[in-house]
């Protein structure tokens, strides 16, 4: 009990960090600079208004010096590292596979909100990703599902950009290839059903509701970062569900 509260404030923290690599990588800003600014009237924040989640909440969402509203993603992007940090170790306990996810999710949660607020993916998430998912399947899946997982998933995606001209991006062609190299070879079949049905049913719903047309430009990479997630979580289970499916059509 006392190990899954410290998993959750451990998140928390790291929450924190994901928030600052979400806000200053696109923006070519260094995430390792040394202090943290209010966005909107630039004043310098101090250690109390940077609690995960509390200030926020104490604050009502608001700047301590400008009243500015401050985004509730930052917050969200927080609680949402915390209780999937907490999912993982509840799951796999303390062992090489959890950190393996929590590394997995500390990868996938920037390159989500990256891509919906400013339509990319930045290489130093995938690549670092990539290599993050390699260096570790020597303790979990293995070098080779990890490596042929990254490849094959990538270069699928590679095909469908090329023949699709330019309706799947090369943030996401690089993307699959991390995902690939966390959920293995095994995976990499799952998420693709999981993704395109996701991204699918995301876009009949826009087509249902008037939001978008058939030109509406999807961002794919959220969907891809969700459905390793589950792959990555669930894997076997997943896909004995998805045959079982089948089978019974
Ligand atoms: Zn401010």
């Amino acid at each position: 009990m006392l190990y899954a509260v410290f998993i959750f404030l451990f998140g928390l923290i790291i929450g924190s960090f994901l928030n600052v690599v979400i806000y200053r990588l696109p923006r070519g800003e260094s995430v390792v600079g040394p202090f943290s600014f209010c966005p909107l009237c630039g004043r310098r924040l101090r250690a109390y208004d940077l609690v995960p989640v509390l200030s926020y909440l104490w604050l009502k969402g608001r700047c301590r010096y400008c009243q500015g509203v401050i985004s509730p993603l930052y917050p969200l992007v927080e609680a949402l590292t915390g209780v999937l940090f907490l999912l993982i170790y509840i799951q796999y306990g303390v062992s090489f596979t959890s950190l393996s996810g929590m590394v997995l999710v500390s990868f996938l949660l920037p390159a989500s909100f990256i891509d919906i607020e400013h339509g990319i993916i930045p290489d130093k998430i995938t690549y670092t990703g990539f290599m993050a998912g390699i260096v570790l399947s020597f303790f979990t899946i293995g070098f080779k599902s990890a490596f042929l997982g990254g490849l094959v998933f990538s270069l699928f995606y590679l095909v469908i950009a090329l023949v699709s001209r330019g309706g799947m991006g090369g943030g996401d062609v690089k993307l699959a290839a991390l995902i690939g190299s966390f959920v293995g070879l095994e995976g990499i079949l799952a998420v693709f059903i999981i993704s395109s049905l996701a991204g699918g049913i995301f876009a009949l719903m826009l087509l249902l509701t008037g939001r978008g047309n058939r030109r509406t430009e999807i961002k794919f990479g959220p969907f891809l970062a969700f459905s390793a997630y589950l792959v990555w979580m669930y894997g076997s289970d997943i896909i004995n569900l998805y045959w079982l499916m089948w089978r019974g059509m």
